[in-house]
Protein backbone atom coordinates (compact mmCIF):
# COMPACT_ATOMS: atom_id res chain seq x y z
CA UNK A 1 0.00 0.00 0.00
CA UNK A 2 1.40 2.73 -0.96
CA UNK A 3 -0.10 6.21 -0.54
CA UNK A 4 -4.23 7.34 0.31
CA UNK A 5 -5.69 9.15 -2.85
CA UNK A 6 -6.22 12.53 -1.65
CA UNK A 7 -8.85 15.12 -2.47
CA UNK A 8 -6.75 17.47 -5.05
CA UNK A 9 -7.11 20.65 -3.42
CA UNK A 10 -7.63 22.55 -6.45
CA UNK A 11 -10.50 20.35 -7.64
CA UNK A 12 -12.50 20.41 -4.34
CA UNK A 13 -12.39 24.19 -3.71
CA UNK A 14 -13.99 24.85 -7.73
CA UNK A 15 -16.49 21.85 -6.79
CA UNK A 16 -17.71 23.48 -3.41
CA UNK A 17 -20.79 25.19 -4.26
CA UNK A 18 -22.34 26.01 -7.53
CA UNK A 19 -20.71 23.57 -9.99
CA UNK A 20 -23.85 21.64 -10.50
CA UNK A 21 -23.27 18.09 -8.96
CA UNK A 22 -23.83 14.77 -11.61
CA UNK A 23 -25.97 11.87 -10.71
CA UNK A 24 -24.36 8.48 -9.69
CA UNK A 25 -26.25 5.30 -9.14
CA UNK A 26 -24.12 4.50 -5.76
CA UNK A 27 -22.17 6.16 -3.92
CA UNK A 28 -19.67 4.56 -0.73
CA UNK A 29 -18.39 7.07 1.47
CA UNK A 30 -15.99 6.66 4.33
CA UNK A 31 -14.26 3.61 3.26
CA UNK A 32 -10.71 1.88 3.25
CA UNK A 33 -11.10 1.03 0.03
CA UNK A 34 -8.16 -0.82 -1.93
CA UNK A 35 -8.11 -0.12 -5.03
CA UNK A 36 -5.46 -2.64 -6.05
CA UNK A 37 -4.54 -0.51 -9.04
CA UNK A 38 -0.94 -0.06 -10.04
CA UNK A 39 0.46 1.65 -7.04
CA UNK A 40 -2.23 -0.38 -4.78
CA UNK A 41 -3.72 3.30 -3.52
CA UNK A 42 -5.87 3.23 -1.04
CA UNK A 43 -9.26 5.82 -0.91
CA UNK A 44 -12.24 6.47 0.98
CA UNK A 45 -15.13 6.62 -1.59
CA UNK A 46 -16.46 5.64 -5.10
CA UNK A 47 -19.15 6.40 -7.18
CA UNK A 48 -21.10 4.26 -9.55
CA UNK A 49 -23.18 5.03 -12.55
CA UNK A 50 -24.83 2.26 -14.96
CA UNK A 51 -22.78 -0.19 -13.53
CA UNK A 52 -19.42 1.36 -14.01
CA UNK A 53 -17.12 3.12 -11.40
CA UNK A 54 -17.15 5.77 -12.53
CA UNK A 55 -15.12 8.15 -9.21
CA UNK A 56 -12.58 6.68 -6.83
CA UNK A 57 -10.71 9.21 -4.13
CA UNK A 58 -11.17 11.28 -0.91
CA UNK A 59 -14.79 11.77 0.24
CA UNK A 60 -14.23 14.90 -0.36
CA UNK A 61 -13.59 14.60 -4.30
CA UNK A 62 -16.10 11.99 -4.78
CA UNK A 63 -18.62 13.72 -2.70
CA UNK A 64 -18.29 17.06 -4.53
CA UNK A 65 -18.44 15.74 -7.99
CA UNK A 66 -21.46 13.61 -7.19
CA UNK A 67 -24.75 12.93 -5.90
CA UNK A 68 -26.88 9.76 -5.31
CA UNK A 69 -30.56 8.82 -3.29
CA UNK A 70 -28.20 5.70 -2.71
CA UNK A 71 -25.15 6.71 -0.43
CA UNK A 72 -23.67 4.40 1.75
CA UNK A 73 -21.63 5.59 4.56
CA UNK A 74 -19.12 2.66 5.75
CA UNK A 75 -18.02 4.03 8.98
CA UNK A 76 -14.62 2.98 8.03
CA UNK A 77 -15.29 -0.68 6.57
CA UNK A 78 -12.97 -1.95 4.20
CA UNK A 79 -14.01 -2.18 0.31
CA UNK A 80 -12.06 -4.38 -2.53
CA UNK A 81 -12.73 -5.38 -5.84
CA UNK A 82 -14.70 -8.21 -6.00
CA UNK A 83 -13.13 -11.61 -5.18
CA UNK A 84 -12.98 -14.05 -8.28
CA UNK A 85 -12.28 -17.78 -7.69
CA UNK A 86 -9.22 -18.52 -10.54
CA UNK A 87 -10.41 -22.07 -10.42
CA UNK A 88 -13.43 -23.53 -9.26
CA UNK A 89 -15.94 -26.40 -10.06
CA UNK A 90 -18.89 -23.80 -9.76
CA UNK A 91 -21.44 -25.81 -11.69
CA UNK A 92 -20.55 -28.75 -10.04
CA UNK A 93 -20.88 -27.01 -6.42
CA UNK A 94 -24.67 -26.26 -7.22
CA UNK A 95 -25.16 -29.95 -8.31
CA UNK A 96 -23.86 -30.92 -5.02
CA UNK A 97 -25.43 -28.67 -2.72
CA UNK A 98 -28.46 -30.04 -5.04
CA UNK A 99 -28.84 -33.68 -5.19
CA UNK A 100 -25.34 -35.17 -3.15
CA UNK A 101 -25.46 -36.14 0.76
CA UNK A 102 -22.60 -33.70 1.92
CA UNK A 103 -19.70 -36.31 3.00
CA UNK A 104 -16.93 -33.41 4.31
CA UNK A 105 -15.68 -33.61 7.41
CA UNK A 106 -17.08 -37.51 8.41
CA UNK A 107 -14.53 -38.45 10.94
CA UNK A 108 -14.85 -42.29 9.90
CA UNK A 109 -16.88 -44.32 7.50
CA UNK A 110 -19.44 -44.96 10.15
CA UNK A 111 -20.42 -41.21 10.00
CA UNK A 112 -20.72 -41.92 6.31
CA UNK A 113 -22.79 -44.48 6.53
CA UNK A 114 -25.04 -42.85 8.59
CA UNK A 115 -25.00 -39.65 6.52
CA UNK A 116 -26.20 -41.88 3.66
CA UNK A 117 -28.93 -43.26 5.87
CA UNK A 118 -30.25 -40.15 6.54
CA UNK A 119 -29.78 -38.82 2.97
CA UNK A 120 -31.82 -41.86 1.32
CA UNK A 121 -34.22 -41.32 3.54
CA UNK A 122 -34.51 -37.87 2.80
CA UNK A 123 -34.54 -37.55 -0.57
CA UNK A 124 -36.95 -41.24 -2.02
CA UNK A 125 -37.28 -40.06 -5.36
CA UNK A 126 -33.42 -40.19 -6.13
CA UNK A 127 -33.12 -43.27 -8.37
CA UNK A 128 -29.61 -43.11 -6.81
CA UNK A 129 -27.67 -42.03 -3.75
CA UNK A 130 -25.02 -39.87 -4.47
CA UNK A 131 -22.52 -38.55 -2.12
CA UNK A 132 -19.12 -36.25 -2.30
CA UNK A 133 -16.30 -35.26 -0.03
CA UNK A 134 -15.07 -38.09 2.08
CA UNK A 135 -11.78 -38.32 2.85
CA UNK A 136 -10.04 -41.46 4.53
CA UNK A 137 -7.40 -39.96 5.90
CA UNK A 138 -9.15 -37.85 8.44
CA UNK A 139 -10.64 -41.20 9.56
CA UNK A 140 -8.66 -43.30 12.44
CA UNK A 141 -7.58 -46.53 10.00
CA UNK A 142 -6.71 -44.29 6.92
CA UNK A 143 -7.44 -46.68 4.32
CA UNK A 144 -9.98 -46.97 1.78
CA UNK A 145 -13.19 -48.29 2.59
CA UNK A 146 -14.57 -51.05 0.51
CA UNK A 147 -18.15 -50.97 -0.16
CA UNK A 148 -19.78 -54.61 2.43
CA UNK A 149 -21.37 -52.17 4.41
CA UNK A 150 -23.03 -50.33 1.68
CA UNK A 151 -23.91 -53.32 -0.04
CA UNK A 152 -25.88 -54.69 3.11
CA UNK A 153 -27.29 -51.24 3.35
CA UNK A 154 -28.85 -50.69 -0.18
CA UNK A 155 -28.73 -53.68 -1.63
CA UNK A 156 -31.59 -52.10 -4.53
CA UNK A 157 -30.23 -48.67 -5.34
CA UNK A 158 -26.75 -47.88 -6.72
CA UNK A 159 -25.13 -45.58 -4.85
CA UNK A 160 -21.85 -43.59 -5.80
CA UNK A 161 -19.86 -41.59 -3.71
CA UNK A 162 -16.86 -39.70 -4.50
CA UNK A 163 -13.65 -38.97 -2.60
CA UNK A 164 -13.01 -35.36 -1.66
CA UNK A 165 -10.11 -35.02 -4.31
CA UNK A 166 -12.82 -36.07 -7.07
CA UNK A 167 -10.46 -38.73 -8.31
CA UNK A 168 -11.84 -42.11 -6.06
CA UNK A 169 -15.22 -43.33 -6.19
CA UNK A 170 -16.45 -46.04 -3.67
CA UNK A 171 -19.57 -47.30 -5.43
CA UNK A 172 -21.64 -50.57 -4.11
CA UNK A 173 -22.60 -53.56 -5.81
CA UNK A 174 -25.46 -52.67 -7.60
CA UNK A 175 -23.94 -49.73 -9.11
CA UNK A 176 -21.02 -52.02 -10.72
CA UNK A 177 -23.71 -54.25 -12.04
CA UNK A 178 -25.04 -51.44 -13.51
CA UNK A 179 -21.67 -50.34 -15.10
CA UNK A 180 -21.17 -53.98 -15.78
CA UNK A 181 -17.76 -53.91 -14.38
CA UNK A 182 -16.35 -57.01 -12.73
CA UNK A 183 -12.80 -58.53 -11.88
CA UNK A 184 -12.10 -58.84 -15.63
CA UNK A 185 -12.65 -55.21 -16.41
CA UNK A 186 -9.81 -52.68 -17.26
CA UNK A 187 -10.12 -49.15 -18.01
CA UNK A 188 -6.72 -47.45 -19.56
CA UNK A 189 -5.83 -44.32 -17.34
CA UNK A 190 -8.02 -45.80 -14.59
CA UNK A 191 -7.97 -49.03 -11.67
CA UNK A 192 -10.44 -50.82 -10.01
CA UNK A 193 -9.59 -51.89 -6.53
CA UNK A 194 -9.04 -55.56 -5.74
CA UNK A 195 -8.88 -57.51 -2.55
CA UNK A 196 -7.93 -61.15 -2.34
CA UNK A 197 -9.05 -61.21 -5.69
CA UNK A 198 -12.30 -59.36 -5.72
CA UNK A 199 -13.00 -56.06 -6.63
CA UNK A 200 -13.79 -53.51 -3.04
CA UNK A 201 -15.66 -51.41 -5.40
CA UNK A 202 -13.11 -48.44 -4.74
CA UNK A 203 -12.51 -46.73 -8.22
CA UNK A 204 -9.76 -44.51 -9.21
CA UNK A 205 -9.67 -42.10 -11.89
CA UNK A 206 -10.67 -42.80 -15.55
CA UNK A 207 -12.57 -46.22 -13.75
CA UNK A 208 -14.80 -43.47 -11.73
CA UNK A 209 -15.42 -41.33 -14.81
CA UNK A 210 -16.49 -44.41 -16.65
CA UNK A 211 -18.90 -45.23 -14.03
CA UNK A 212 -20.45 -42.18 -13.19
CA UNK A 213 -21.11 -41.52 -17.12
CA UNK A 214 -23.93 -44.48 -16.67
CA UNK A 215 -25.54 -41.95 -13.68
CA UNK A 216 -28.55 -40.13 -14.91
CA UNK A 217 -28.27 -37.05 -16.16
CA UNK A 218 -29.65 -34.36 -14.61
CA UNK A 219 -32.50 -32.20 -16.41
CA UNK A 220 -32.21 -28.43 -17.98
CA UNK A 221 -34.69 -27.45 -14.78
CA UNK A 222 -32.40 -29.15 -12.44
CA UNK A 223 -28.95 -27.87 -14.33
CA UNK A 224 -30.27 -24.22 -13.83
CA UNK A 225 -31.67 -24.31 -9.99
CA UNK A 226 -28.26 -25.81 -9.09
CA UNK A 227 -26.45 -23.05 -11.09
CA UNK A 228 -28.11 -19.93 -9.39
CA UNK A 229 -28.51 -21.83 -6.10
CA UNK A 230 -24.64 -21.73 -6.50
CA UNK A 231 -24.53 -18.06 -7.39
CA UNK A 232 -26.46 -17.32 -4.20
CA UNK A 233 -24.13 -18.94 -2.24
CA UNK A 234 -21.13 -17.10 -3.84
CA UNK A 235 -22.41 -13.82 -3.27
CA UNK A 236 -22.34 -14.13 1.02
CA UNK A 237 -18.82 -14.48 0.37
CA UNK A 238 -17.93 -12.01 -1.77
CA UNK A 239 -17.27 -13.61 -5.08
CA UNK A 240 -18.26 -11.71 -8.10
CA UNK A 241 -16.66 -13.84 -10.91
CA UNK A 242 -15.61 -17.06 -11.03
CA UNK A 243 -13.63 -19.23 -13.34
CA UNK A 244 -15.54 -22.84 -13.65
CA UNK A 245 -12.76 -25.21 -14.48
CA UNK A 246 -14.27 -27.86 -17.45
CA UNK A 247 -17.80 -27.15 -18.42
CA UNK A 248 -19.54 -29.60 -21.07
CA UNK A 249 -21.80 -27.98 -23.81
CA UNK A 250 -25.08 -28.07 -22.23
CA UNK A 251 -24.38 -26.52 -19.27
CA UNK A 252 -22.62 -23.39 -21.20
CA UNK A 253 -25.23 -23.36 -23.29
CA UNK A 254 -28.16 -23.33 -19.97
CA UNK A 255 -25.72 -20.39 -18.56
CA UNK A 256 -25.81 -18.84 -21.97
CA UNK A 257 -29.96 -18.95 -21.50
CA UNK A 258 -29.65 -17.91 -17.92
CA UNK A 259 -27.41 -15.10 -18.87
CA UNK A 260 -30.01 -13.34 -21.59
CA UNK A 261 -32.76 -14.08 -19.37
CA UNK A 262 -31.04 -11.50 -17.00
CA UNK A 263 -30.95 -14.55 -14.04
CA UNK A 264 -26.59 -14.42 -14.07
CA UNK A 265 -25.57 -12.03 -11.98
CA UNK A 266 -22.25 -13.87 -11.60
CA UNK A 267 -19.79 -13.68 -13.95
CA UNK A 268 -18.54 -16.55 -15.21
CA UNK A 269 -15.42 -17.23 -17.30
CA UNK A 270 -15.99 -20.81 -18.50
CA UNK A 271 -13.11 -23.54 -19.08
CA UNK A 272 -14.35 -25.60 -22.04
CA UNK A 273 -14.27 -29.68 -22.16
CA UNK A 274 -12.67 -29.88 -25.02
CA UNK A 275 -15.00 -32.74 -26.84
CA UNK A 276 -16.05 -32.86 -30.07
CA UNK A 277 -19.07 -30.81 -29.32
CA UNK A 278 -17.05 -27.58 -27.53
CA UNK A 279 -14.79 -27.71 -30.11
CA UNK A 280 -16.79 -27.45 -33.24
CA UNK A 281 -19.70 -24.90 -31.24
CA UNK A 282 -17.31 -22.49 -29.50
CA UNK A 283 -13.17 -23.02 -30.17
CA UNK A 284 -13.63 -23.04 -34.05
CA UNK A 285 -15.75 -19.99 -33.96
CA UNK A 286 -13.74 -18.09 -32.08
CA UNK A 287 -14.38 -16.32 -28.38
CA UNK A 288 -17.61 -15.54 -27.18
CA UNK A 289 -17.46 -12.85 -24.17
CA UNK A 290 -20.25 -11.03 -22.78
CA UNK A 291 -20.53 -9.48 -19.49
CA UNK A 292 -21.27 -12.47 -17.33
CA UNK A 293 -19.84 -15.66 -19.54
CA UNK A 294 -17.12 -15.42 -21.43
CA UNK A 295 -15.19 -18.46 -23.24
CA UNK A 296 -12.05 -18.75 -24.57
CA UNK A 297 -10.18 -21.67 -22.91
CA UNK A 298 -10.56 -25.56 -22.72
CA UNK A 299 -9.50 -27.48 -19.84
CA UNK A 300 -7.36 -30.32 -20.47
CA UNK A 301 -6.12 -33.12 -17.50
CA UNK A 302 -2.96 -34.43 -17.55
CA UNK A 303 -3.02 -36.35 -13.83
CA UNK A 304 -4.69 -37.38 -10.57
CA UNK A 305 -4.32 -35.95 -7.40
CA UNK A 306 -1.68 -36.66 -4.60
CA UNK A 307 -3.94 -37.90 -1.85
CA UNK A 308 -5.08 -41.16 -4.39
CA UNK A 309 -1.51 -41.58 -5.73
CA UNK A 310 -3.34 -40.70 -8.78
CA UNK A 311 -0.55 -37.77 -9.54
CA UNK A 312 2.14 -38.75 -11.98
CA UNK A 313 5.41 -38.58 -10.45
CA UNK A 314 9.36 -38.29 -11.35
CA UNK A 315 10.17 -40.90 -8.73
CA UNK A 316 8.30 -43.08 -7.37
CA UNK A 317 6.06 -42.60 -4.60
CA UNK A 318 7.65 -42.27 -0.98
CA UNK A 319 5.11 -44.11 0.60
CA UNK A 320 4.67 -46.38 -2.40
CA UNK A 321 7.69 -47.67 -3.72
CA UNK A 322 7.42 -48.81 -7.44
CA UNK A 323 4.40 -46.50 -8.05
CA UNK A 324 4.80 -43.38 -9.96
CA UNK A 325 0.83 -42.63 -10.52
CA UNK A 326 0.14 -42.46 -13.77
CA UNK A 327 -1.17 -39.71 -16.87
CA UNK A 328 -4.72 -39.60 -17.42
CA UNK A 329 -4.64 -38.70 -21.25
CA UNK A 330 -1.51 -39.25 -23.42
CA UNK A 331 0.92 -36.33 -24.36
CA UNK A 332 -0.52 -37.10 -27.97
CA UNK A 333 -3.62 -36.58 -26.67
CA UNK A 334 -2.77 -33.11 -25.23
CA UNK A 335 -0.32 -31.94 -27.86
CA UNK A 336 -3.48 -32.37 -30.28
CA UNK A 337 -6.13 -30.38 -28.28
CA UNK A 338 -3.25 -27.39 -28.12
CA UNK A 339 -3.00 -27.59 -31.28
CA UNK A 340 -6.35 -26.42 -32.03
CA UNK A 341 -6.39 -24.14 -29.24
CA UNK A 342 -3.50 -22.71 -30.39
CA UNK A 343 -4.64 -22.71 -33.94
CA UNK A 344 -8.19 -20.48 -32.83
CA UNK A 345 -6.83 -18.16 -30.46
CA UNK A 346 -7.90 -20.31 -27.27
CA UNK A 347 -6.14 -20.56 -23.88
CA UNK A 348 -5.12 -24.34 -22.42
CA UNK A 349 -5.69 -24.81 -18.92
CA UNK A 350 -3.98 -28.08 -17.88
CA UNK A 351 -4.39 -29.64 -14.72
CA UNK A 352 -1.08 -31.33 -13.82
CA UNK A 353 -0.11 -32.22 -9.88
CA UNK A 354 2.74 -34.76 -9.96
CA UNK A 355 6.53 -33.02 -11.21
CA UNK A 356 5.80 -35.45 -14.45
CA UNK A 357 2.97 -34.53 -15.13
CA UNK A 358 4.05 -30.46 -14.94
CA UNK A 359 6.67 -31.74 -17.20
CA UNK A 360 5.07 -33.67 -19.62
CA UNK A 361 2.52 -30.49 -19.67
CA UNK A 362 5.95 -27.77 -20.47
CA UNK A 363 7.37 -29.60 -22.83
CA UNK A 364 4.30 -29.68 -25.12
CA UNK A 365 3.30 -26.15 -24.14
CA UNK A 366 7.09 -25.40 -25.48
CA UNK A 367 6.22 -26.40 -28.77
CA UNK A 368 3.46 -23.48 -29.44
CA UNK A 369 4.71 -20.67 -27.10
CA UNK A 370 7.48 -18.49 -27.50
CA UNK A 371 9.18 -16.47 -25.24
CA UNK A 372 7.16 -12.94 -24.48
CA UNK A 373 3.58 -14.45 -25.85
CA UNK A 374 0.87 -13.45 -23.79
CA UNK A 375 -1.40 -16.98 -24.41
CA UNK A 376 -1.67 -16.66 -21.11
CA UNK A 377 -1.49 -20.76 -20.83
CA UNK A 378 -1.90 -22.19 -17.32
CA UNK A 379 -0.90 -24.98 -15.69
CA UNK A 380 -3.72 -25.65 -13.03
CA UNK A 381 -2.40 -26.74 -9.72
CA UNK A 382 1.35 -26.70 -9.98
CA UNK A 383 1.46 -28.84 -7.28
CA UNK A 384 4.88 -30.46 -7.21
CA UNK A 385 7.55 -29.17 -9.54
CA UNK A 386 11.36 -30.51 -10.29
CA UNK A 387 13.50 -27.51 -9.40
CA UNK A 388 15.01 -27.32 -12.65
CA UNK A 389 11.61 -27.11 -13.90
CA UNK A 390 10.33 -23.75 -12.35
CA UNK A 391 12.35 -21.45 -14.64
CA UNK A 392 10.25 -22.62 -18.02
CA UNK A 393 7.28 -21.15 -16.32
CA UNK A 394 8.96 -17.75 -16.85
CA UNK A 395 11.04 -18.64 -19.87
CA UNK A 396 7.33 -19.10 -22.43
CA UNK A 397 5.04 -17.32 -19.93
CA UNK A 398 3.15 -19.82 -18.23
CA UNK A 399 1.31 -19.36 -15.73
CA UNK A 400 1.05 -20.95 -12.45
CA UNK A 401 -3.08 -21.32 -11.76
CA UNK A 402 -2.01 -22.47 -7.81
CA UNK A 403 -4.74 -23.19 -4.95
CA UNK A 404 -3.59 -22.06 -1.94
CA UNK A 405 -5.76 -23.71 0.46
CA UNK A 406 -5.12 -27.33 -0.71
CA UNK A 407 -1.43 -26.95 0.93
CA UNK A 408 -2.82 -26.32 4.03
CA UNK A 409 -5.47 -29.14 3.66
CA UNK A 410 -2.74 -31.55 2.07
CA UNK A 411 -0.06 -30.62 4.53
CA UNK A 412 -0.79 -33.30 7.01
CA UNK A 413 -0.07 -36.26 4.68
CA UNK A 414 1.79 -34.59 1.50
CA UNK A 415 5.31 -35.49 3.21
CA UNK A 416 4.35 -38.92 3.29
CA UNK A 417 3.90 -38.89 -0.06
CA UNK A 418 6.52 -37.30 -1.43
CA UNK A 419 9.44 -37.72 1.16
CA UNK A 420 11.42 -34.86 3.11
CA UNK A 421 13.45 -33.75 -0.32
CA UNK A 422 10.35 -33.48 -2.62
CA UNK A 423 8.24 -31.60 -0.27
CA UNK A 424 10.49 -28.91 -0.22
CA UNK A 425 9.07 -27.96 -4.04
CA UNK A 426 5.62 -28.60 -3.48
CA UNK A 427 2.67 -25.85 -2.95
CA UNK A 428 5.51 -23.50 -3.94
CA UNK A 429 3.72 -20.87 -4.32
CA UNK A 430 6.33 -18.16 -4.05
CA UNK A 431 8.73 -19.68 -6.13
CA UNK A 432 5.89 -20.13 -8.64
CA UNK A 433 5.31 -16.51 -8.51
CA UNK A 434 8.42 -15.16 -9.28
CA UNK A 435 8.94 -17.12 -12.31
CA UNK A 436 6.33 -14.54 -13.68
CA UNK A 437 5.60 -11.93 -11.42
CA UNK A 438 1.97 -12.80 -11.15
CA UNK A 439 0.27 -16.08 -10.45
CA UNK A 440 -3.93 -16.91 -10.15
CA UNK A 441 -5.36 -18.07 -6.93
CA UNK A 442 -8.57 -20.25 -6.98
CA UNK A 443 -10.54 -22.92 -4.47
CA UNK A 444 -11.06 -25.70 -6.25
CA UNK A 445 -14.37 -25.35 -4.33
CA UNK A 446 -16.35 -27.89 -3.99
CA UNK A 447 -12.94 -29.63 -3.14
CA UNK A 448 -12.40 -26.71 -0.86
CA UNK A 449 -14.65 -24.25 0.93
CA UNK A 450 -16.32 -21.62 -1.39
CA UNK A 451 -14.63 -18.98 0.87
CA UNK A 452 -11.67 -17.07 -0.78
CA UNK A 453 -10.98 -15.42 2.33
CA UNK A 454 -9.31 -18.79 3.39
CA UNK A 455 -7.38 -18.93 0.38
CA UNK A 456 -5.92 -15.63 1.18
CA UNK A 457 -5.38 -16.84 5.12
CA UNK A 458 -3.62 -19.83 3.70
CA UNK A 459 -1.57 -17.97 0.90
CA UNK A 460 -0.11 -15.88 3.95
CA UNK A 461 -0.08 -17.58 7.12
CA UNK A 462 0.06 -21.29 5.59
CA UNK A 463 -1.92 -22.55 8.60
CA UNK A 464 -5.14 -24.39 8.95
CA UNK A 465 -8.42 -22.66 10.89
CA UNK A 466 -7.13 -23.99 13.77
CA UNK A 467 -3.56 -22.37 13.82
CA UNK A 468 -1.60 -25.53 13.21
CA UNK A 469 1.98 -25.74 12.75
CA UNK A 470 2.63 -22.85 14.28
CA UNK A 471 5.45 -20.71 12.31
CA UNK A 472 3.59 -22.06 9.12
CA UNK A 473 3.72 -24.81 6.56
CA UNK A 474 6.79 -24.20 4.49
CA UNK A 475 6.37 -20.58 5.25
CA UNK A 476 9.35 -19.74 2.74
CA UNK A 477 6.75 -19.81 0.04
CA UNK A 478 3.80 -17.90 2.21
CA UNK A 479 2.37 -14.51 -0.48
CA UNK A 480 2.31 -11.46 1.24
CA UNK A 481 -1.33 -9.82 1.75
CA UNK A 482 -0.32 -7.49 -1.02
CA UNK A 483 0.17 -10.79 -3.29
CA UNK A 484 -2.64 -12.51 -2.15
CA UNK A 485 -5.24 -9.75 -3.01
CA UNK A 486 -3.69 -9.33 -5.66
CA UNK A 487 -3.95 -13.18 -6.77
CA UNK A 488 -7.91 -13.15 -6.41
CA UNK A 489 -8.77 -10.11 -7.82
CA UNK A 490 -6.60 -8.14 -10.54
CA UNK A 491 -4.40 -11.32 -11.22
CA UNK A 492 -7.37 -13.55 -11.10
CA UNK A 493 -8.36 -10.97 -13.96
CA UNK A 494 -5.54 -11.35 -16.23
CA UNK A 495 -5.36 -15.13 -16.35
CA UNK A 496 -8.73 -15.08 -18.08
CA UNK A 497 -7.88 -11.94 -19.97
CA UNK A 498 -10.31 -9.42 -18.01
CA UNK A 499 -8.11 -7.09 -16.33
CA UNK A 500 -8.87 -4.26 -18.52
CA UNK A 501 -12.78 -4.27 -17.16
CA UNK A 502 -12.19 -5.90 -13.65
CA UNK A 503 -9.99 -6.86 -10.65
CA UNK A 504 -9.36 -3.19 -9.29
CA UNK A 505 -11.57 -0.34 -8.14
CA UNK A 506 -10.80 2.04 -11.01
CA UNK A 507 -12.77 4.59 -13.14
CA UNK A 508 -14.07 2.59 -16.17
CA UNK A 509 -14.22 -0.80 -14.75
CA UNK A 510 -17.20 -2.93 -13.59
CA UNK A 511 -18.63 -1.84 -10.27
CA UNK A 512 -17.73 -5.08 -8.67
CA UNK A 513 -16.67 -4.68 -5.34
CA UNK A 514 -16.85 -6.24 -1.76
CA UNK A 515 -17.32 -4.88 1.73
CA UNK A 516 -16.28 -7.02 4.73
CA UNK A 517 -16.52 -6.45 8.48
CA UNK A 518 -12.43 -6.18 9.39
CA UNK A 519 -9.17 -5.48 7.36
CA UNK A 520 -8.15 -8.62 6.13
CA UNK A 521 -5.14 -6.19 5.03
CA UNK A 522 -4.33 -5.17 8.55
CA UNK A 523 -6.49 -7.50 11.34
CA UNK A 524 -4.45 -10.09 12.91
CA UNK A 525 -3.55 -12.54 10.18
CA UNK A 526 -5.28 -15.44 12.47
CA UNK A 527 -8.73 -13.21 12.09
CA UNK A 528 -8.91 -13.53 8.07
CA UNK A 529 -10.64 -16.82 8.18
CA UNK A 530 -13.48 -15.08 10.41
CA UNK A 531 -14.40 -12.30 8.41
CA UNK A 532 -17.68 -11.56 7.33
CA UNK A 533 -18.62 -10.13 3.97
CA UNK A 534 -21.25 -7.31 4.76
CA UNK A 535 -22.08 -6.36 0.68
CA UNK A 536 -21.41 -7.77 -2.35
CA UNK A 537 -21.95 -5.73 -5.58
CA UNK A 538 -22.03 -7.12 -9.21
CA UNK A 539 -21.81 -3.96 -11.22
CA UNK A 540 -23.14 -1.65 -8.66
CA UNK A 541 -26.21 -3.65 -7.81
CA UNK A 542 -25.85 -5.31 -3.98
CA UNK A 543 -26.29 -9.42 -5.08
CA UNK A 544 -25.45 -9.62 -0.85
CA UNK A 545 -26.47 -7.65 2.01
CA UNK A 546 -25.58 -8.71 5.55
CA UNK A 547 -28.79 -7.02 7.82
CA UNK A 548 -26.99 -3.82 8.73
CA UNK A 549 -29.04 -0.15 9.30
CA UNK A 550 -28.23 2.25 5.92
CA UNK A 551 -27.63 5.63 6.88
ZN1 LIG B 1 -10.28 -28.31 -10.24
Amino acid sequence: MRKILFAAGLLSLINACDVKKENADLILLNGVVYTVNSDMDIAEAVAVKDGIIVAVGANEEVGNRYTSENIINLKGKSVYPGFIDAHCHFYGYGVDQLIYADLTGTKSFDEVLSVLKEFSEKNKNNKWILGRGWDQNDWPDKIFPDNRNLNELFPDKPVVITRIDGHAVLVNKKALDAAGFNEKTIIPGGKLQKKNGELTGILLDNAADKLKEIVPPLNDAMISEALLGAQEDCFTVGLTSVVDAGLDKNVVEIIDSLNKEGKLKMRIYAMLTPDKETVNTYVKKGIYKTPYLHISSIKLYADGALGSRGACLLQPYYDDPGNFGFLVNTPEYLDSLCAVAFENGYQVNTHAIGDSAVRTVLNIYRKYLKPDNDRRWRIEHSQVVAPEDFALYGKINVIPAVNTTHATSDMYWAEERLGPERIKNAYAYKKLLQQNGWLTNGSDFPVESINPLYGFYAAVARKDLSGYPEGGFQPENALTREQALKAMTIWAAKGSFEEDEKGSIEPGKIADMVVTDRDIMKCEIADVPETNVIYTFSGGKPVFEKNITRK
